[in-house]
């Protein structure tokens, strides 16, 4: 089986997309990677198969360990995001957990942004804590904060960046920088870029981790997560959370996020422009109290475009004028958009993450990490803005009578 990998260094991303980490010459022909959908492969021999088992042959054993249709998303991911090789997971939060229990037991610390995935926090700061992992939250906009929540015994940095729901945007030098100056392991969640928009390695981060559910499949139909990094971690991963522990991609998850990858540089670029239109729509709307897109001029993200990330996402915070019930109407009132947590969909996708997507942090933590009742998160898809815009003005509208009926 020959696998066109080490070529790939001199291709575009656009080009990744469709023909990184093909495997080629045993398809029958076939122009796409088939479905191996199968549990178990078959050995030709006794000695064959113990060899396998020893690692003296390369070649399939059995799916939890390792599948040909997943191989070729790991392939394709390890390539786009400039690294070495990647371990394909059953979701976006085993990819999370895959990364830190690979590389830290108990007595271990661990050094978090404060504000994360609502499901990331929940698991450093609930489930990690009682396999005695000490972990220490603390804003990453701030170096020295790093320096102080430094021990002897830290062994991995947590962070996401732009980081949800508001977009804040943290410096990947200077975390990547910090890290390898004190030895300490970094992982970076980049689900919210996708490697078309944001390649951590390029600033030494060494684990980048991905939920697959989002712009990388991006057709709403899989839960699933990817771990990129060197040959060497990607070997520890998955003899720990593949082997081991069992958060292995279904095959036909992967073969359906393959087909979601041959158009994610497309879909990025149009999230991106389309993002950017509807930003600027709600900055200039009288009813909107703060719009949080890091391609607004005044965001505090807008800086890193030009030296961290290729674009701003697909992704925008708002907070309308109005309390929290102003809020809920303004959510019912849309109809182009549908109300439900996840993002990087074709669809257009509204929530609310105070009540949603964050509801694991208590209110005290949630504003701590700038998460405002009132805030609403927007993923914009792929339809054109026109209606997008045109749906929100519809919303609008209807809080605005609301609110003229109550003076
Ligand atoms: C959705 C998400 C996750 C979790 O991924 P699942 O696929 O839902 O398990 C982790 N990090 C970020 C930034 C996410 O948006």
């Amino acid at each position: 089986m020959s696998i066109i990998k080490n070529n790939n260094k001199s291709l575009n991303q656009e080009t990744l997309c469709i023909h990184a980490g093909k495997t080629k010459g045993d398809h029958k022909g076939a122009l796409t990677t088939p479905l191996y959908q199968t549990s178990t492969f078959v050995f030709d021999s006794a000695e064959q198969g113990a060899a396998r088992f020893a690692g003296e042959e390369e070649g399939y054993i059995y799916t939890r360990l390792g599948n040909p249709t997943t191989r070729e998303l790991e392939l394709k991911m390890a390539a786009l995001e400039k690294m070495e090789d990647a371990a394909a997971t059953a979701t976006g939060m085993a990819a999370v957990s895959g990364a830190v229990l690979s590389f830290v037991e108990a007595g271990d610390h661990v050094i978090v942004s404060k504000a994360i995935y609502g499901c990331s926090f929940a698991l450093f700061n609930h489930q990690f804590k009682k396999f005695g992992i000490d972990v220490t939250f603390v804003d990453m906009t701030d170096e020295s904060q790093l320096s102080a929540a430094l021990k002897p015994n830290t062994k991995l940095l947590f962070a996401e960046t732009p980081i949800n729901p508001n977009l804040v945007v943290l410096d990947l030098q200077m975390i990547g920088d910090f890290c390898q100056k004190h030895g300490v392991l970094s992982v970076v969640d980049n689900t919210f870029m996708s490697p078309i928009l944001q390649t951590p390695v390029d600033f030494g981060i060494d684990i980048i981790i991905h939920s697959a559910t989002k712009y990388l499949n991006g057709h709403g139909d899989v839960v699933a997560g990817i771990i990129v990094s060197s040959k060497e971690n990607i070997g520890i991963i998955k003899s720990t959370i593949l082997k081991d522990i069992g958060g292995t991609i279904s095959p036909h998850d992967a073969w359906l996020i393959l087909r979601g990858l041959k158009t994610l540089s497309v879909r990025m670029e149009r999230h991106c422009k389309s993002a950017q239109t509807v930003a600027e729509y709600l900055n200039r709307h009288p009813m909107v109290k703060d719009v949080f897109y890091p391609g607004l001029q005044e965001h505090q993200g807008h800086k890193y475009l030009s030296s961290q990330m290729r674009g701003a996402g697909g992704v925008i915070g708002f907070e309308i004028n109005g309390d929290l019930d102003a809020g809920r109407k303004f959510i019912n009132s849309t109809n182009l958009f549908s109300l439900a947590v996840s993002l990087g969909d074709a669809e257009s996708l509204i929530q609310h993450p105070a009540s949603m997507t964050h509801s694991p942090y208590t209110q005290e933590e949630r504003l701590a990490a700038g998460i405002g009742d009132g805030l609403i998160r927007v993923s914009i898809g792929l339809e054109h803005t026109d209606d997008i815009i045109a749906d929100l003005e519809h919303a609008f509208a209807t809080i605005e009578n609301l609110n003229t009926k109550n003076n």
